[in-house]
C-alpha cells in the first residue's frame, strides 16, 4: 500500500502498521494528520479531550523505535481511548461532571499495554456519563472546540444518534478520526455503537481483558474491547488487549494472551451457526432483519449451516440487566462523595448537606435514576424480590447459552432491533433499555460478541451482525467475521463527506 496515494486516515490498523514499519510514513506524520482531522471535525463532538504535545510525544518515541528496526508490533499506530479508561497523559472525566478535569496518576492496564505494543493516544472519546446508556446523548463535559456538553452525532446522519455507551469510539473510527479505539461493553456498549456507525467491534470474554483503570459501572460485567474497521484490525488490537492481570484486577482470568490474527483464516465450511428465534421475532424491524438475512445466506454460501435455537430466557435479559447493573453502580458510585474524587459542591452547611449537594449537582440523571434503583433493589425486604431473583436468572441465561452451544458453534443475529434514531427521538427510559435486549445476554453469560457491518437498513444506515461464542473463543468470532469481510465491502463503505 503506497500512502502517498492513498490518505493516512482510509488505512486500516494492519495497512498503517505496515506502512510505518517500511517507514513509507513516519508516526509523528501520522499522529498529526490524525489530530488534524479530529480538529476539523469538532461539531461530531467525539473527542473530549486532545494533548497534542502527549500525542506528539509519544509518536517521536515511537519512530525513535522503528528507526532502532526493533519496534513492537504497533508502533506508531494511532488509537483513542473511551473517557472511562484512565490515562497518565490525558484527563478522565467518564463524560461527568463529577470527574471534570481528574487526572489519573496512572494509565489503565488496557491502555498500558496497547502503549506497549507502541499504539499511539490521540486523546479520549466521549461516552454516556459512566457507560449508562446506549445513545451517547447523556455526556455532561463539552468535547473539544465545544463549551457545552453536547450528544455526540452519527458520521452517517449528524441529526442521528451513533449509539453509546462507546458513541464517541464508534463515531470517530466512522469518520475517519482515529483508525481504532477502545470501548467498553457492560451491556452492549461496544457492539451496539458499532452496528450503529458500521464499523467492526469485538467485547471479549469477561475476564479476558483487565478491568484495572476502568470506571467502573456493573463491575460483574464491565469489559473493554476494541472498536476499528476490520475483524482484522480488531483481532490485531485484542492479542495486545487480552491477557491475566492477576496482582491488579482479580477478576481477570489466568488465560494467556493469544495471537487473534492466526484465527483469522480458518475454515468455515461446516462451520454450525446458531439462529436463536428469539431474536428474530416482533420488534425486529424489517431493515434491520433483512440486512442480517441477507448477511447469515452470505454465510451458507461460505460452507456454513444455519442451525435454529433456542435462547428462552431473552426477553428476561432486560429486567435482569437493568436490576443487575444498577445494584452494582450504586455501590460502585458511591465513592463519588465530593471527598475523594473531582467535583465538591460549592457551598454546603454540614458533611451530609455537602454529600448531597455534591451528587445532586454531579451526577446527571441517568445515573441518578440507575443509583436510585440499584439502591431500592439491595434495600432490605427488596433484595430477595428483585436482586436475589435477578441472579438466579442470571445464571439460567448463562446456562442457555451452554445449551445452545451444544448445537452450534456460533450464534448469530442482530445487534440491535433498528437502526440509530434520531437525536432527541427516544426519551423514555424504559424504551432505550428495550433496546438493548439482543446485546444483553451475552453480557449477562460473560461471553464474548461482536458486530460486524451486515449493510444498510432504512436512510442508509448501517446494520450490524451480531456474532457471540462461547467462552474464549474471540479467534472464532474474529475468523467468522474475517470470511465475511473477505467477500464483502459494507466494513468499507464510509458516511458521505468523510
Ligand atoms: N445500554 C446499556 C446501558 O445503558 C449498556 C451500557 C454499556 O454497555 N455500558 O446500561
Amino acid at each position: 500500500m503506497n500512502h502517498r496515494t492513498t490518505a493516512l486516515h482510509d488505512l486500516g490498523v494492519a495497512e498503517l502498521a505496515q506502512a510505518l514499519r517500511t517507514r513509507q510514513v513516519s508516526a509523528v506524520e501520522t499522529a498529526q494528520h490524525f489530530l488534524q482531522r479530529a480538529r476539523t471535525q469538532q461539531s461530531l463532538g467525539a473527542f473530549l479531550s486532545l494533548n497534542e504535545d502527549a500525542t506528539l510525544a509519544q509518536a517521536r518515541a515511537a519512530d525513535a523505535l522503528l528507526a532502532s528496526g526493533n519496534a513492537p508490533a504497533l508502533a506508531g499506530v494511532p488509537i483513542a481511548h473511551k473517557d472511562v479508561l484512565v490515562t497518565r497523559d490525558f484527563p478522565t472525566t467518564a463524560a461527568s461532571r463529577m470527574l471534570q478535569g481528574y487526572q489519573s496518576p496512572f494509565d489503565a492496564t488496557v491502555v498500558a499495554r496497547l502503549a506497549q505494543a507502541g499504539c499511539v493516544t490521540l486523546g479520549k472519546l466521549s461516552c454516556d456519563e459512566f457507560a449508562m446508556g446506549g445513545s451517547n446523548e447523556s455526556a455532561h463535559v463539552p468535547p473539544v472546540g465545544g463549551t457545552a456538553p453536547q450528544p455526540v452525532r452519527n458520521p452517517w446522519d449528524p441529526a442521528r444518534i451513533p449509539g453509546g455507551s462507546s458513541g464517541g469510539s464508534a463515531c470517530a473510527v466512522a469518520a475517519r478520526l482515529t483508525p481504532a479505539a477502545t470501548g467498553t461493553d457492560t451491556g452492549g456498549s461496544i457492539r451496539q455503537p458499532a452496528a450503529f456507525c458500521g464499523i467492526t467491534g469485538i467485547k471479549p470474554t469477561y475476564g479476558r481483558a483487565s478491568r484495572y483503570g476502568l470506571i467502573a459501572y456493573a463491575s460483574s460485567l464491565d469489559q473493554a474491547g476494541v472498536m476499528a474497521h476490520s475483524a482484522e484490525d480488531c483481532a490485531l488490537l485484542l492479542s495486545h488487549l487480552c491477557g491475566p492481570d492477576p496482582e491488579r484486577d482479580s477478576t481477570s482470568l489466568d488465560v494467556p494472551a493469544e495471537d487473534f490474527s492466526r484465527a483469522l483464516d480458518a475454515s468455515i465450511e461446516g462451520l454450525r451457526i446458531g439462529i436463536p428465534a428469539e431474536f428474530f421475532g416482533e420488534g425486529l424491524a424489517d431493515d434491520v432483519r433483512a440486512a442480517v438475512d441477507a448477511a447469515l445466506r452470505q454465510y451458507e454460501q461460505l460452507g456454513a449451516r444455519l442451525v435454529p435455537i433456542a435462547l428462552p430466557r431473552t426477553q428476561l435479559a432486560v429486567p435482569v440487566y437493568y436490576i443487575l447493573s444498577p445494584a452494582e453502580a450504586s455501590s460502585n458510585l458511591s465513592r463519588f462523595d465530593g471527598v475523594r474524587y473531582g467535583y465538591r459542591a460549592p457551598a454546603f452547611t454540614d458533611l451530609l448537606d455537602m454529600y448531597k449537594k455534591t451528587r445532586a449537582q454531579g451526577f446527571g440523571d441517568e445515573v441518578k435514576r440507575r443509583i436510585m434503583i440499584g439502591t431500592y433493589v439491595l434495600s432490605e425486604g427488596y433484595y430477595d424480590a428483585y436482586y436475589l431473583q435477578a441472579q438466579k436468572i442470571r445464571r439460567m441465561i448463562a446456562d442457555d447459552f451452554q445449551a445452545a452451544f451444544e448445537h452450534c458453534d456460533l450464534i448469530a443475529g442482530p445487534v440491535a432491533p433498528t437502526v440509530a434514531w434520531e437525536i432527541g427521538g427516544k426519551t423514555d427510559p424504559v424504551a432505550n433499555y428495550l433496546a438493548d435486549i439482543y446485546t444483553l445476554p451475552a453480557s449477562l453469560a460473560g461471553l464474548p460478541g461482536m458486530s460486524v457491518p451486515a449493510g444498510q437498513g432504512a436512510g442508509g444506515m448501517p446494520v450490524g451482525l451480531q456474532l457471540i461464542a462461547n467462552y474464549f473463543q474471540e479467534g472464532r468470532l474474529l475468523g467468522a467475521a474475517h470470511r465475511l469481510q473477505q467477500v464483502t465491502d459494507f466494513h468499507l463503505q464510509r458516511p458521505a463527506g468523510i
